[in-house]
């Protein structure tokens, strides 16, 4: 038997990031830059208002108070949009909206709230500070500034930032491109009807919502029988939109698991027993003219998504050039006594809280591998070492946190 981080190792010497290009600025969201992206003008690009107010010399309003109000003159309005030519002259103010550009010779602003909101002359009730209200070029950013560095992983912020200073396109690495694939004969498409002995098939919608979330663009195939030259077709016709191919079942020792049979003779795929549980049944390896990585994951529900936890996403997140390649882990109090088996790393299904400031788990689930409804309650996986058999209730235990619920 291999070890977990035997395997996981191998994984990740075989997978590389993958090579870099322009993508537009939508198919970047998710993506890691792999350029500096540079302002080459500042942020805000000219000193404007941050409110609707009026637009004054300080010296003319910095007598205002609610008791004794100035009252000035109002010459024009300014609105976001085209620079006005307006001026503002000593003893006189100019309406203004917010983000439109600073009139010349006005030094502060004062907030419609503060004025009776005049239009031909306005009352204002209270003095503003020097420079009050006023946005100024490049307070955010500086021209030459880089605001994001080569490997920022892109989110909704950053990909608003990107166009905030003018780009449209950016250099990153793509998202891999995942196929996946569910083999079995006794397999239904979701929504079919069921005749005896036959299940859903619920490993590829799994498998391809996984791959979604850890960044990459998934391609659910969906159902092969198990029939060799079905599956050896089927996987030949994917190469060629696939960075990385997942399959599910087929991969244990039964008379018709035939994955391992057309895994092996495609490429150089090995199938190993890996210490763990669940999961323990896992192929990789390499198949086609471009070497593509492919997995071959056991079909139990629980050991499919287990192992596209421990194995698959840290490959797509290299891949993707995201680090850390793993899902944040935690230490945690167990509430309850956690078995495992001698020998063997144990991914169980349990709920993780914060209770009195300390982070609590909860077993969820069976172990057993088919108990997908267990493992769809559970935020997180407690992880038992290969040589600890029991941990008593009040022990701490690592954690592999799934997602925040219950926090
Ligand atoms: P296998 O690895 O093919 O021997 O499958 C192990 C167990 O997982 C069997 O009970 C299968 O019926 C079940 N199974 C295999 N593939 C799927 C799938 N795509 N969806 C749900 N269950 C599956
Ligand atoms: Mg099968």
């Amino acid at each position: 038997m291999l070890s977990v981080d035997a395997h996981l190792d191998n994984i990740l010497s075989v997978v590389q990031p993958l090579s870099s290009l322009q993508l537009g600025l939508m198919d970047a969201h998710g993506c890691v830059l792999t350029e500096d992206v540079v302002a080459t003008d500042p942020l805000p690009g000219f000193d404007n208002s941050a409110v609707d107010g009026y637009a004054v010399r300080l010296d003319d309003a910095a007598a205002a108070t609610e008791r004794s109000p100035v009252v000035l003159p109002v010459t024009g309005d300014v609105a976001a949009g085209p620079a006005s030519p307006l001026r503002v002259q000593p003893g006189v103010c100019v309406r203004i909206m917010t983000g439109a550009m600073m009139p010349a010779g006005a030094d502060a602003v004062i907030p419609v709230e503060w004025t009776d909101g005049g239009v031909a002359s306005v009352t204002i009730l209270q003095a503003p500070g020097m420079g009050a209200n006023i946005r100024c070029a490049g307070e955010d950013v500086v021209a030459g500034e880089t605001v994001l560095p080569s490997g920022t992983h892109l989110g909704a912020v950053q990909i608003g930032l990107a166009a905030a200073v003018g780009r449209s396109r950016l250099i990153v690495r793509p998202r891999p491109r995942v196929v996946v694939v569910s083999t079995g004969t006794e397999l239904v498409e979701a929504g079919q009807p069921l005749t005896p002995g036959r299940i859903v098939d619920s490993n590829s919608p799994a498998l391809t919502a996984a791959a979604v979330e850890a960044g990459a663009i998934a391609y659910r195939v969906g159902i092969v029988p198990d029939d060799p030259r079905k599956l050896a077709a089927t996987l030949e016709d994917q190469l060629v939109r696939a960075d990385i191919l997942v399959t599910s079942g087929g991969v244990s020792v039964g008379a018709y698991d035939v994955v391992k049979e057309v895994l092996s003779r495609l490429g150089t795929v090995a199938f190993d027993k890996i210490a763990m549980q669940p999961g323990m049944p896992q192929g990789f390896g390499t198949i086609g003219p471009d070497s593509t990585p492919v997995f071959g994951l056991p079909g139990n529900p629980v050991s499919a998504l287990v192992s596209f936890e421990v194995f698959v996403r840290p490959a797509l997140r290299k891949m993707l050039g995201a680090t850390p390649f793993e899902r944040p882990r935690v230490r945690a109090v167990t509430s309850k006594a956690l078995t495992s088996p001698k020998g063997k790393r144990s991914f169980l299904r349990v709920l993780l809280e914060v209770k009195k400031g300390a982070y609590v788990v909860t077993p969820v689930s069976g172990s057993g591998s088919h108990l997908l409804a267990g493992l769809a309650r559970a935020s997180a996986l407690a992880i038992v070492p290969e040589e600890v058999e029991k941990v008593a209730a009040g022990e701490s235990v690592e954690v592999l946190v799934l997602e925040r619920r219950g926090r």
